[in-house]
C-alpha cells in the first residue's frame, strides 16, 4: 500500500528523520515546517495522513488539528500527534482536538508503521464511501453535512471483552454513562454474542487470560457482520508486538494500560462518531442502489432493470426446462387523462395503478414501469394459461373500481388492455419474447381495449 503523508515538524532534524523512514517503506511524503504551511500542504497535497508535531511556534499542533478537523476538505484526513509529552492530559486534549493517535518521541519505527498503514487503509476506505456519497448528493439525496449531525446521535451499543474483573468493571463504569455496556469475559462466548446482536463497538483486551484476544479480533474482521465494527483494543503497555498484530488486523483504535479513564472515554466518543457517519455513508450508498433501478413514481421496477434482470430470468427458465410468461399492460385513452384532467392528474392515475399492479402480482413476479404508461410484468415458473388467469384478473381490478384522484376530479373510470404471452422455446431471444407480447397488446388494442389476449407461439 502506498499514501502520501504529510510531516509537519518546526525542527527541520526531525522533518528529515521521518521522511526517511517513511520514504524508505515507499510512502509518498510532503513537509511544512509550521503550522501555517501545514494548512497549506493539507489543502492542495491532498495527503492521506498528516504527521503533526506538537510544539511548534506560533501555532501549536493542537490548533493545527482543530482546524484541520474543521475545514470539511481536510476533516477526513487521519492526523498523528507527534509529541515529547506522554501525560494522559495532553493526549485527551490532541483527542479533543480531533486527533487519530499520538506516537511519542523518539519514534518507535515498527509503531510509526503499523499506525500509519492502518490509519491509511480506514481513510482509504472512507474515501470510497464519500465519493460514492458525492453521486447520491447529485441524486438528490442526504447531503454530507446531514450525515455527519446524524453521526453525532448518543447512546452506542458497546461490548466489553475483559476477563480482569476489576479491569472490566471501571471501564464499564467509565462507559455507562452515555452508553448501553455489556461485559463479556470469555472471547469465545464475545463471538457468538456479536453474531446475533448489532453493536457499535468492541472494546477488547489483548491479554486475556483465559483466551486469546487476538483471535477473536481476527474473528471479527473476517466475518461478514462484524467486518466493520470498530475495535478498540487495550494493549499492556510496551506490548508493541501484539499492538503492531492488531494494527495490521485492522483494528481500529487502541489504548495502553493503565487505561486512563478521559483518555477511554474520548477515543470511544472518536469510534463511535466516526462509525455513524459511516453507517449513514453506506445507508445511503444502499438507498441510491435503490433509486437506480426503480421507478420513482411508482415505486416499481424501471425499464434498465427490467431489461437487464429479464434475459437472467429467461436464461434460468430455458436451463432448466421451466415456463415462463410476460404481460405488457397499457392503460387506455391515457392521452384523454391529461388533455382532459391535467398531467398532475395523470400522475396520480399512474402511481395507483402502480399500486394495483403490485397488489395483483405474487413476490416472485417482476412487475415494472416500461414507459410512460406502460407496465411489464414478468412470471416465472407460469405457464400462458396461468398468465392469462392473473392478466383477467388484474384488468377486473383496474376495470371495476374507479381510480382516486386529486385536482378536484374525485373517482376516475379507467381500463386498461393487456397482451400475454410465453418463452416459446428455449433459443427464443429476449426481444423476440417481448414482441410477442407486444403483439399481443396491440390485438387487444385493436379489438376494442379493456381485454386481455394471448399471443400463443
Ligand atoms: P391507447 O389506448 O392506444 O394506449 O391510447 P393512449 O392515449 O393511452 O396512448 P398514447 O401512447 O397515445 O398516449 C400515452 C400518453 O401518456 C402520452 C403521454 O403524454 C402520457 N404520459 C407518458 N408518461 C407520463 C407520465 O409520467 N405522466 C403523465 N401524466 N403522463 C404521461
Ligand atoms: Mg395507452
Ligand atoms: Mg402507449
Amino acid at each position: 500500500m502506498t499514501a502520501r503523508v504529510l510531516v509537519v515538524d518546526d525542527i527541520p532534524a526531525n522533518v528529515k528523520l521521518l521522511e526517511a523512514k517513511l520514504t524508505a517503506e515507499y510512502f509518498d511524503v510532503s513537509t511544512a515546517f509550521n503550522g501555517r504551511e501545514a494548512l497549506e500542504a493539507a489543502t492542495t497535497e491532498k495527503p492521506d495522513i498528516i504527521l503533526l508535531d506538537v510544539m511548534m511556534p506560533e501555532m501549536d499542533g493542537f490548533e493545527v488539528c482543530r482546524r484541520l478537523k474543521s475545514m470539511p476538505e481536510t476533516q477526513h484526513v487521519p492526523v498523528i500527534m507527534v509529541t515529547a509529552l506522554d501525560q494522559p492530559a495532553d493526549r485527551v486534549t490532541g483527542l479533543e482536538a480531533g486527533a487519530d493517535d499520538f506516537l511519542t518521541k523518539p519514534v518507535d519505527d515498527i509503531a510509526l508503521m503499523a499506525r500509519v498503514r492502518s490509519l491509511v487503509r480506514l481513510k482509504l476506505m472512507t474515501d470510497e464511501l464519500r465519493m460514492r456519497e458525492t453521486t447520491s448528493n447529485q441524486l438528490g439525496l442526504m447531503d454530507e453535512a446531514e450525515a455527519l449531525h446524524r453521526a453525532d446521535a448518543a447512546m452506542g451499543r458497546i461490548l466489553v471483552v475483559e476477563d480482569r474483573e476489576t479491569s472490566a468493571r471501571r471501564i464499564a463504569e467509565s462507559l455507562r454513562e452515555q452508553n448501553r455496556v455489556t461485559i463479556e469475559s470469555d472471547a469465545r462466548e464475545a463471538l457468538v454474542r456479536v453474531s446475533g446482536e448489532d453493536y457499535d463497538l468492541v472494546v477488547v483486551s489483548l491479554s486475556l487470560e483465559r483466551s486469546d484476544g487476538l483471535r477473536f479480533c481476527s474473528h471479527l474482521r473476517s466475518e461478514e457482520r462484524t467486518r466493520n465494527t470498530p475495535i478498540l483494543a487495550i494493549v499492556e503497555n510496551g506490548d508493541t508486538t501484539r499492538l503492531v498484530r492488531a494494527l495490521d488486523m485492522g483494528v481500529n483504535d487502541y489504548l495502553m494500560r493503565p487505561v486512563d479513564r478521559n483518555e477511554l472515554t474520548a477515543r470511544v466518543r472518536t469510534q463511535l462518531k466516526r462509525k455513524r457517519y459511516q453507517d449513514v455513508l453506506r445507508q445511503n450508498l444502499q438507498l441510491s442502489l435503490e433509486m437506480a433501478i426503480t421507478d420513482p413514481l411508482t415505486n416499481l421496477y424501471n425499464r434498465r432493470y427490467m431489461e437487464s434482470h429479464l434475459s437472467t430470468l429467461v436464461q434460468r427458465a430455458a436451463d432448466r426446462g421451466k415456463a415462463i410468461s410476460l404481460l405488457i399492460v397499457d392503460i387506455d385513452f391515457f392521452k384523454a387523462v391529461n388533455d382532459t384532467h391535467g398531467h398532475d392528474v395523470g400522475d396520480d392515475v399512474l402511481r395507483e395503478f402502480g399500486e394495483r399492479l403490485a397488489r395483483n402480482v405474487r413476490g416472485i413476479d417482476l412487475a415494472c414501469r416500461y414507459g410512460g404508461e406502460e407496465f411489464v410484468v414478468v412470471m416465472p415458473d407460469t405457464d400462458v394459461a396461468f398468465a392469462n388467469t392473473v392478466a383477467e384478473r388484474l384488468r377486473k381490478g383496474i376495470a371495476d373500481e374507479s381510480f382516486n384522484v386529486g385536482g378536484g376530479v374525485g373517482a376516475l373510470d379507467i381500463t386498461a388492455s393487456i397482451g400475454v404471452t410465453s418463452l416459446q422455446s428455449p433459443t427464443e431471444s429476449v426481444d423476440q419474447f417481448l414482441k410477442r407480447a407486444d403483439q399481443a397488446l396491440y390485438r387487444a388494442k385493436r379489438e376494442g381495449r379493456n381485454r386481455v389476449v394471448s399471443e400463443a407461439a
